[in-house]
This record gives C-alpha cells, structure tokens and sequence, in this order.
C-alpha cells in the first residue's frame, strides 16, 4: 500500500520526529511505499496567495477558491503545490503527525492543508464527504498533548480531545472524501520515562502493522 507522512516539528531529535521515523522504518519494513512532507525540512512556506499558482484567473481581485478552480482546468498550480496534491493523489492512507499546538494543528501543517487541498482539484462541485475527491483512501491523526490524558477526558481541564480534533477529521479529512481512523494519542511525552517512551513508539510501530485491517470511525458530532 502507499502511505503519505506529512509531518511538522521544528526538532528532528523530538519524540514526534522519533514518530515520524517510527512510522517511516515501520511501513517500509513491511513492504508498503511511503513518501514523506517533513514540512519544517522542507521549509514550507504556509502563507498562502498568489504564489499558490502560475496560473491567474482574475488579475484585478483574489479568490483564493476561484484561482484554485481555475488552476485545475489550466495545470496552473505552483510547482512545490502541484507535488503535494500529487502525493495526495498517490496515497492510500496519509498521516499527519505532529504535537498539539494551541489545541490545533501548529501553523505550518495548518498552511499546507490551507494551500493543497484546492477546490476544483480536492472538493467541489458536489464532490464531497461521501462523494469526495479521495473516497476510499484512508486517514490517520498521529498526535502528542503537553498535557496527560486526565486533562483530555470529557469531564476533564481541557474537555474530550476527539472534541478538540473533530475540524480536522470532519472538516478536512471526511469533507475531502477520506475515511477517518481512529487517531494515535501519545500524552505527555516529555513528562514520562525514557521507558515509557520507547514503549509509546513500540504501541505505535504494532499499531502500524494492521493499520489496513482498521474500520474507520464515526467522526461524532459533539
Ligand atoms: C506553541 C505551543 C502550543 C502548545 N499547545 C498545547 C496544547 O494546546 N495542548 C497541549 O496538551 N500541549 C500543548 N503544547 C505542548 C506540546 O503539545 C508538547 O510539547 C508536545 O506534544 C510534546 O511532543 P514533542 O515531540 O515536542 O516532545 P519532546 O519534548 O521533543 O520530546 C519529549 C522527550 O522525548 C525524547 N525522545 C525523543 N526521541 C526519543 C526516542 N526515540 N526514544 C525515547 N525518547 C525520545 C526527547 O529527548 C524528550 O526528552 C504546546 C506547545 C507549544 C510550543
């Protein structure tokens, strides 16, 4: 199968960059195709704009949505755009990795779903949820809190952390067409032993080995 990792964490030493590389040495060792966006190695440049394209579609007034749709019709999509879409386009199974910032994606992962998922060519024209672009690909929220679980449950400091992530899986994910999986939680990283670390990565690497075998979820309402 083809899996896709798009990563951000500004430290490659990180124990999300050791998730990253977990998952990476994982999938291959078990024969699937794996490409990487490791965003902050990359440089990604989250802002969107013109840039998006070579293409233009209105030279007096931007829209953002317009100049996408006019970008699929015309191959106008800026090149470094243009690659991502491609790798979304490839895989069966993408993966976003990355620390919880601000109760959200960190801002870098944040612009590149801003920039590559581009209606015309990701969603639109009635393409969507169940009939979106990417219907019968899968994926997959790999996350770490600074906080322990007990702040994350339902009656807990921060509230239900599936609450917190529900815009990604429904509004980004499921809107583009994917199904959802169960989302990988790892809390407090930082607060635990060096054991409990390795232990978390050999949770995560056992987990990867039937990730195919997985049902999606029902992204809940709250
Ligand atoms: C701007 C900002 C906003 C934030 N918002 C939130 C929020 O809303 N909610 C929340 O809960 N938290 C929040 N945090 C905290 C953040 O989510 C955590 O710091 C992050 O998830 C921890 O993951 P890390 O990869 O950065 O851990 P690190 O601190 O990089 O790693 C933890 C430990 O793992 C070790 N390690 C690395 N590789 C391995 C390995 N192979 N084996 C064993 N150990 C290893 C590292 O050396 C380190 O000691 C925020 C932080 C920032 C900066």
């Amino acid at each position: 199968m083809k899996i896709l990792v798009v990563y951000w964490h500004p430290e490659p030493k990180s124990f999300n960059g050791a998730m990253f590389n977990t998952a990476k040495e994982t999938l291959e060792a078990l024969g699937h195709s794996v490409k990487t966006s490791d965003l902050h190695a990359m440089d990604f440049n989250p802002v969107s704009g013109r840039h998006n394209f070579t293409s233009t579609n209105d030279t007096e007034f931007f829209k953002q949505q317009l100049e996408e749709m006019y970008a699929t019709e015309h191959d106008g999509f800026a090149p470094e755009i243009e690659t991502e879409i491609q790798k979304l386009e490839w895989c069966d199974l993408v993966i976003f990795q990355f620390p919880l910032w601000w109760f959200s994606m960190p801002a870098m992962l944040k612009g590149w779903v801003d920039r590559v998922f581009a209606m015309g060519r990701t969603y639109g024209g009635g393409r969507f949820y169940e009939d979106g672009v990417y219907k019968g690909k899968k994926a997959l929220i790999s996350v770490t809190m600074g906080g322990p679980e007990e702040m994350y449950l339902t009656d807990g400091w921060n509230g239900d952390l599936d609450a917190i992530i529900r815009p990604i899986h429904r509004g980004i994910f499921e809107f583009n067409g994917f199904s959802v999986l169960a989302p990988h939680k790892v809390f407090g990283p930082a607060r635990r032993s060096e054991q409990e670390r390795i232990a978390e990565l050999e949770r995560y690497a056992q987990r990867l080995k039937t990730i195919f075998d997985e049902p999606a979820i029902e992204v809940g309402q709250y």
